[in-house]
């Protein structure tokens, strides 16, 4: 608990004599440049199967983006947004408009219509970046979204379409005209530098507003051994994308201690694809979400093959379910860490790695520990708390709301200020997940409040449940939701899909539960279907499978 100093004290405060520079992105980018200037940077992209540069080139092309910006006319604080893929024009971006003093305001391409046009209006973005392949898009949103006043397009003049967008320009032409001359403004380092929406899974998706302050201290966290462990040595693949939540940190902890970076482009869901990255270009660290690295496991285990060069996975955005971090650690000779946050986080609040004293630890112990959400990182506060807001203790087995507190969580929604009802009256940020945490700072998310299962009072967690179907060979994807009951209120329905070739045995798959979870958490019926629902972040839509499963009556 920290006390805010009386006034007594502020009158005798006394300042240190330390320099006051401000944490600014552009400085990442000119560190990048003078010391990691030759480090490679590969992007699969729509037009290069395999585009090469180095980090000093990235840079400098980001401070020719920054002339052109300037020439534009916007004024410091407006958003200039991108829909775009992992590529190294997009990195550019990044540096060129928040280090110019704007706003990168990264678009979610896989939204609803109706949510890309709810977003670019709330935004006021003046100006899109974008791919290739979502001009179509763009061209059908123009009538919604009058006040954009031009499109760049991130492609060379070669490849240029036509197009009925109003000021579309070429991205290489723009650049072509420009000097890697740019003098980066000495903003003051609370200035915004890039905005993300949450995916709106309730309601209107909600802007949360970065800036350069939270975003370097973020950035400084993230390479820490005990979170993401990153250095120069390391080649990183974020497959997490470059619109969901900054792809977690990654292009600034990476030009921050020199990592090559290999960007997978449009090539983010494809097992082989990703496969043949990950080999020839020798990564030792790549990040995604769950679903991401099903395909690629699916993948290696249909053509025997197995990852080489591969050390380390990052693993968040949803529950780790424990048999893709076996199958990592066990056929691959892969650490994966599990990490949780959320866009309001920017997003990392916790890294599940170990710690001094756990050397002797069997793989079992091993396992049920990594399936955990991870340990707090120095900088984000975690707490549980009941629905009165007392605090819970951490003794692994109390669940309740966690809420977070740290220099690089939200403190508000943009535009929405005060009246999102999203911050305790201590000022600390309700995550919407409930959690235990344990006696070493270990914490599990049981779920999110609206995902919860209450049963005769009680509640049973859906991803606990998740977890242990996903552990059975004949499942490819779990998801677990609550259905009326008349005694019970609500009852757990798991609802699978088959892996490949193979057929679910309802009963032995309800039988293997016995012993892993209490037997009254045991589901009471198994729905088989060929796919289950995806947000755009690649997360099961439970929301979805509720309203699929509206009616549906539990056997007597
Ligand atoms: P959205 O909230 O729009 O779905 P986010 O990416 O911000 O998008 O999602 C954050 C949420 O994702 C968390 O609040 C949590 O419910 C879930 N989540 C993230 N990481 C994990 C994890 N390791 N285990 C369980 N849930 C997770």
């Amino acid at each position: 608990m920290v006390i805010p100093a009386s006034d007594a004290q502020k009158d005798t405060l006394m300042h240190g004599l330390m320099m006051d520079t401000p944490l600014l992105i552009s400085s990442i980018a000119e560190h990048a440049e003078k010391f990691h200037g030759d480090r490679e940077i590969v992007s699969v992209t729509m037009d290069n199967p395999r585009h090469r540069y180095t980090m000093g080139e990235a840079v400098g092309r980001s401070r020719k983006l920054a002339n052109a910006l300037d020439k534009l006319g916007l004024a410091t604080g407006d958003r200039v947004a991108t829909i775009a893929w992992n590529d190294y024009r997009h990195l550019e971006i990044y540096y060129g408009v928040s280090g110019a003093g704007y706003v990168c305001h990264t678009i979610n391409p896989r939204l609803f219509p109706e949510q890309l046009v709810f977003i670019i209006n709330h935004a006021e973005d003046r100006w899109i970046f974008t791919d290739l392949m979502f001009v179509p898009l763009l061209e059908k949103l123009l009538p919604q979204i009058p006040k954009v006043e031009g499109f760049i397009v991130m492609t060379d003049e070669a490849n240029m379409p036509e197009t009925s967008l109003p000021n579309a320009v070429c991205y290489e032409t723009l650049l072509a005209a420009e000097s890697s001359q740019y003098q980066w403004p000495q903003l003051d380092e609370r200035t915004a530098s890039a905005l993300c929406y949450t995916s709106g899974t309730t309601g209107d998706p909600k802007g949360v507003l970065y800036d350069h302050r939270s975003t370097v201290l973020h950035a400084y966290a993230g390479v820490a051994p005990d979170v993401l462990n990153l250095s120069s040595k390391d080649i990183v693949l974020p497959v997490v994308p470059l619109f969901h939540v900054n792809a977690w940190g990654i292009p600034y902890s990476t030009l921050m201690v020199g990592s090559k970076l290999v960007f997978p482009g449009p090539k983010m869901g494809d097992g082989e694809a990703l496969y043949e990255l990950l080999e020839t270009e020798k990564v030792t660290v790549a990040l995604g979400v769950p679903t991401v690295w099903l395909a690629l496991l699916q993948y290696c285990e249909q053509s025997g093959q197995t990852l080489n060069a591969l050390q380390r996975t990052v693993i968040g955005g949803a529950a780790v379910p424990r048999s893709m971090i076996e199958q990592f650690s066990k056929v691959h000779d892969v650490q994966a860490i599990q990490g949780w946050g959320m866009t309001e986080m920017s997003p990392l609040g916790t890294a599940n790695t170990p710690k001094a004293g756990q050397e002797g630890f069997s793989d079992d112990q091993r396992f049920d520990l990594a399936t955990k959400a991870g340990r707090g990182i120095f900088g984000c506060e975690l707490r549980i708390v009941d629905d009165e807001g007392q605090e819970l203790p951490w003794d692994g087995v109390a669940y309740g709301a966690l809420q977070v507190r740290g220099p690089w969580i939200c403190s508000d929604y943009f535009k929405l200020e005060g009246s999102a009802g999203s911050h305790s009256d201590d000022g600390w940020f309700n995550t919407g997940d409930v959690a235990t945490i344990d006696p070493q700072g270990y914490m599990a998310i049981t779920d999110r409040t609206k995902d919860v299962i209450k049963s005769g009072g009680e509640w049973i967690s859906s991803i606990e449940l998740e977890n242990t179907a996903m552990g059975h060979p004949a499942v490819a994807e779990a998801a677990v939701i609550g259905v009326a009951h008349p005694k019970w209120t609500e009852r757990p329905l798991l609802i699978v899909v088959a892996a490949e070739g193979q057929e679910i045995d309802k009963q032995a798959l309800l039988g293997f539960f016995k012993g892993k979870v209490a037997d009254w958490w045991i589901p009471n019926e198994v729905a088989v279907v060929t796919e289950l629902p995806h947000t755009a972040t690649g997360k099961i839509k439970k929301i979805e499978l509720r309203k699929q499963f509206a009616d549906y009556a539990l056997p007597e």
